[in-house]
């Protein structure tokens, strides 16, 4: 069973985009996940095929009407698909590393990307979508989010990342900030790589790691020290 994505857009031409290069593009190609872009425009009808409408109460700017969306997704994912179903929008749940874990290890996403002002409501409640946000700060479209969505969903897939264990060590997945990275050369710029790394001492080096991980998350992100200490073990 592989992850399946189907992506409701406006502009189906960004896809796959930054999505069939490099992991990524190399599972899509392997057959590990699949991708399907929807024009929501297709779902639209009447003369004018619009997809959008000015704002109940006034205002400025455009809003996706509920009807075209809601029939592009009973068309992409009917009643019984189980894939969950997201919105993507600043308004969302904070995307995080927990929630990707989970969407990666289920049966795909049904991904729907807003325009303009926003998608009607009343699409939302029906459709039981679940609102998600990238970040605070606002883009012009869902479409790059749904890419961040995906690329992060993917490279969790079984199979995609070369060593199994890579994923397992990065930032978050413990609630701390990743420990920096050295390579060769051993001196860069007057720079040495820190002894301790190049010891051999498997022990000294795991302590090394784990001390800066915590230096570097408390001193740029305290808020996740305070959670990861409050609860040990406890994953992000
Ligand atoms: N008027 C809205 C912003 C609309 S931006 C507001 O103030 O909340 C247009 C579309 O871009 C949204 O419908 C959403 O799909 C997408 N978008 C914008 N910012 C986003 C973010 N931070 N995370 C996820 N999607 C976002």
């Amino acid at each position: 069973m592989i992850f399946r994505a189907t992506v409701l857009t406006l502009y189906p031409e960004m896809f796959p985009g930054p999505l069939g290069a490099s992991l990524a593009g190399k599972a899509l190609a392997a057959g590990i996940w699949s991708l399907e872009a929807v024009d929501i425009r297709a779902h639209a009808t009447g003369r004018h095929r619009n997809v959008d409408d000015t704002p109940a109460g006034g205002g400025p700017g455009m809003v996706m009407r509920p009807d075209v969306l809601a029939a592009a997704i009973d068309a992409a994912a009917p009643a019984g698909d189980g894939r969950p179903r997201l919105l993507m929008s600043p308004r969302g749940a904070p995307l995080t590393q927990r929630r990707v874990r989970a969407l990666a290890q289920g049966p795909g996403a049904v991904i729907v990307c807003g325009r303009f002002e926003g998608i009607d409501e009343r699409v939302i409640e029906a459709r039981g979508l679940e609102e998600v946000s990238i970040g605070d700060y606002v883009l012009s479209g869902g479409e790059p989010a749904a890419i961040v969505v995906l690329d992060a969903v993917v490279r969790l897939l079984p199979k995609v990342m070369g060593e199994a264990s890579s994923g397992e060590d990065e930032s978050f997945e413990k609630g701390l900030l990743e420990h920096p990275h050295y390579t060769r050369p051993r001196l860069f710029e007057g720079r040495e790589i820190p002894p301790v790394l190049l010891s051999g001492d498997h022990a000294a080096i795991a302590r090394w790691r784990q001390a800066e991980a915590l230096r570097l998350t408390a001193d740029r992100r305290p808020d996740l020290v305070t959670a990861s200490h409050a609860r040990p073990g406890r994953e992000r």
